[in-house]
This record gives C-alpha cells, structure tokens and sequence, in this order.
C-alpha cells in the first residue's frame, strides 16, 4: 500500500520514499506526493533523485491500494533504494486550480440551480478544464449567469480544505457524492476524505486543491456544446 502523502499536504512539493518494487519501468513507492490519474484530474509528472541518477515521472496511476509511478527508465533503482522526488509543481497547481473551480461550479449549480440539472462529470487539463451537466435550460445567457454567480463566490475567498470522516459519518451525510459509482464507493469505505468549500459545498474527494477561492482566478467560457438531451458540455479556462 502507498501512503498517499497529498491527501493530507496538497501543497507537498518534494518528498523522501523508498521503492517497494520495481517492474521494468514501473515502480512502487511506500509513500508518494505525486497525484495519481483519477476523479477527472491528471496524475503528475515530475522526477525522482536517488544518488547520482536523475529518473523522469512520466504517468502516475492507483492499482488497488498502489500507486504506480512509470519511469523513463528505471535502471539503476531496486527495491530498497531511497529516492527524493520533485513535482512539476506549475503544472499540478494548474490541475489544482482547475479541480477547485468544477468544485466551486458543482457547489453553485447543486445548490442554487439543483431543480433545472447537475453536474455529471468533469475533466482538467493544464489550460482547461470542461464539465458535463444534465439540464434543461442550456442557453449560453444561463450558462454565463451561473459563471458569473461562481466568479462572484470565488473572489469573496473562501477557504479550501481536506477533513477524514469515518465511513459511518460519511453514510449519513447527505450529497457527499454526485455519481452513482461515488456513491457505492463511500459504502465500501471505511474512512473518507472530504474536500470542504467553506460557505459552499463539501465532497467526498481524492483531488488536489488550492486553499482559498481566490487562487483558482477568474472562470472564462470557451464553449458550450450539446451532446444530447439532457448532456450538456461546457468547456472554460481560467485567467
Ligand atoms: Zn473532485
């Protein structure tokens, strides 16, 4: 199992491990900082010290309670070797801000708009980020008023934090997961993590986020697409 080091320290940039076990350019570490691929958001890239040599992260994926880093190449590390590793941190904090943005766009469309659609999915990437959204009133004035509700939200500044709750508390919290695959998932769990949007929303969550509204910037619509009835696709950046 690897000990997920951001869920705790979502700003750790450089970290201390040791490799568990290494399959061809694939290793395991006992403990990591680099974000693994899931919830819509990118896993990172960044490099691995250990002595003289220099190893490249290019994907980071979960197996199970693993996470999988994969090399460039790995010759020269074994199971055992002590590695120091440094984040492509402009890039992740980028993934960060994206992350806490379709949170802050879930909060404001669940909250206030939850009788005309919801949010079904999202993905981020370095530049932008798009959600999906089952809703019935899907002009670009309707869009826009809603972006224009979440800038408004985002630039009172309101704190962004991570909190653990136990499987039992989490059941009986409402909304803590909008799809039905997060649903089963907290069933299953034992502990959960929750990402809290002061004054907003909180979900049961294994993203990074930035720790206040104000960091995420200002949410600008690219475009807006229709890709069925009811779902919907908006695409924005942030400036
Ligand atoms: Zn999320």
């Amino acid at each position: 199992m690897t000990e997920k080091l951001y869920w705790k320290d979502m700003n750790l940039k450089e970290f201390d491990a040791r490799v568990v076990s290494v399959d061809n350019n694939e290793i395991i570490l006992d403990r990591t900082a680099f974000y693994a691929t899931g919830g819509g958001q990118p896993g990172d890239t960044g490099i691995l010290k250990s002595g003289n040599g220099q190893y490249r992260v290019v994907d980071v994926r979960k197996a199970g309670d693993d996470v999988i880093h994969t090399l460039e190449s790995a010759g020269g590390l074994s199971a055992g070797s002590q590695v120091h590793g440094v984040i492509d941190w402009d890039r992740r904090y980028s993934h960060m801000r994206y992350h806490s943005a379709i949170h802050v766009l879930d909060g404001i469309v669940t909250t206030r708009h939850g009788d005309q659609g919801l949010l079904t999915g999202g993905q981020i990437y370095q530049d932008r980020a798009r959600i999906d959204l089952d809703m019935q009133d899907f002009s670009r004035e309707a869009v826009e008023k809603i972006l224009d509700e979440c800038n408004t939200f985002i630039q009172e500044g309101h704190r962004i934090y991570q909190e653990e709750v136990s499987g039992q508390e989490a059941r009986k919290m409402e909304n803590l997961a909008r799809t039905l695959p997060g649903k089963e998932l907290i069933n299953s769990l034992d502990k959960v993590r929750l990402i809290v949007i002061e004054g907003l929303d909180m979900h049961a969550d294994g993203g990074t986020h930035v720790s206040d509204t104000r960091e995420i910037g200002k949410i600008v619509l690219n475009r807006i697409e229709s890709k069925g009835k009811r779902n919907k696709r908006v695409e924005f950046h942030l400036e």
